[in-house]
């Protein structure tokens, strides 16, 4: 690019001044480098991808002549809707496929929820810690990030209440399932008490489904909209986890007036999602591959955090806490007071093993002591190596 010449622009939108840049993105930058064992990003393991199965869903969709590369609805494909609303049923929420709009990626769910719902200064609940771009899609909405405290199972709903009275939320943002960064997974009785506390307090409940499906150990949980009769909880959901994220594939169940201003939100945001990409996603589970896929991505990644859990006792300061997922892609651990996880990574990078520091994961008071450790993208001997290595910078 040829230097800028010194014009008199104006300054970007104010809105993008809210949204934190983070010092944790540009470290992570470092964790790319050959040899490195990273547990920092969230990346389901590519050879686990059913690439045979997918081709032949895309061939499939393609065989269809143009349509499958036309323009669409914005909406998204009818069977792909159907198919996910059929999920839904089997797993006890009763949901029709006009309930479901489809987006490129539940990212982009998330974004148009905080565009619906969401004005500038409204306050949304989170949890602490939280998902990273969920936190910047509300912030960059406006919104004022109000954390809720949590312990091993989950959020502290006394506390909710509290600060639901105080600040009149607009929403809560939660992940129940296999939580991004922590791992844990809140039970079913908490689940009916905060669809109560949102229709008794007045807000909606944004509930963040993706790894739903990814579950190794102890029972599956109602979703918290199956407690909802008032429209109030909005779930979403992706197939990145269980096809590939590469695909951009989510979706949210919504109620239709909530459901109305996400399909404006969304023709302004991309019209729609990729037309061949639903059409080859909805063959693809039609044709009946998609189970043993995700028998075989369970059965792998049991393995992986079984080989994680073994080896961390071994591996961190005494003292140290981790959290023991039944499902997902994360655990979580805070070190003794004292450490310092983002100062920390430099040293775990040189040492060729990387994590994904707390610090990112707060909108608030960062915990230094907190990372994150992703356990799905090696294979057990390479976790067990990693581990190691993260065992040798304490
Ligand atoms: N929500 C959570 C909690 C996530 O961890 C992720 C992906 N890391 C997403 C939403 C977005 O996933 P995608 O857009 O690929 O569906």
């Amino acid at each position: 690019m040829p230097d800028t010449p010194t014009l008199r622009l104006p300054a970007l939108a104010t809105r993008l001044a809210s949204v934190r840049s983070s010092v944790v993105r540009d470290l992570l930058a470092l964790t790319e480098r050959p040899g490195v064992i990273s547990f920092a990003g969230g990346l389901p393991a590519p050879e686990l991808f059913d690439v045979d199965g997918l081709r032949a869903s895309y061939d499939a969709a393609l065989a269809t002549g143009g349509r499958a590369l036309q323009y669409s609805t914005t909406e998204g494909n009818p069977a792909l809707r159907a198919l996910v609303a059929d999920r839904y049923r089997v797993g006890g929420l009763p949901t029709s496929p006009d309930d479901i709009l489809i987006t490129t990626g539940s990212q982009q769910a998330l974004t148009l929820l905080a565009a619906a719902l969401v004005d500038p200064g409204d306050v949304v609940l989170v949890e602490r810690p939280s998902y990273l771009a969920a936190l910047q899609a509300f912030h960059l909405a406006g919104a004022r990030t109000v954390e809720v405290p949590g312990g091993p199972d989950g959020l502290d709903l006394d506390a909710l209440d509290a600060l639901a009275r105080e600040h009149h939320p607009a929403l809560l943002y939660t992940v129940p399932t296999f939580h991004n960064p922590t791992g844990r997974t809140l039970d079913g009785p908490s689940r009916q008490r905060l669809a109560e506390l949102a229709r008794n307090r007045g807000f909606r409940i944004v509930e963040d489904d993706p790894y739903r499906e990814l579950r190794y150990s102890g029972d599956p949980q109602p979703a918290i909209a199956s407690f909802d009769d008032a429209g109030a909880v909005l779930t979403t959901g992706s197939f990145s986890k269980v096809l590939a994220p590469g695909m951009r594939l989510g979706w949210v169940r919504a109620d239709p007036r909530v459901r109305t201003a996400l399909v404006i939100a969304k023709q302004s945001a991309d019209l729609h999602t990729p037309t061949v990409d639903q059409a080859a996603a909805a063959h693809y589970v039609t044709s009946g591959r998609l189970e043993p896929s995700l028998d075989r991505s369970r059965h792998a990644y049991r393995e992986r955090r079984d080989a994680m859990l073994a080896a961390l006792p071994g591996a961190l300061p005494s003292g140290s806490r981790w959290t023991r997922p039944d499902g997902g892609m994360f655990l979580w651990v805070t070190l003794p007071a004292g450490h310092n996880t983002t100062e920390l990574l430099p040293r775990a990078v040189a040492d060729s093993v990387a994590y994904a520091p707390g610090s990112a994961f707060y909108a608030a008071d960062p915990d230094p002591t907190t990372l994150r450790l992703s356990f799905v993208t090696y294979t057990p001997a390479d976790i067990a190596e990693g581990v190691r290595r993260l065992g040798g910078l304490f």
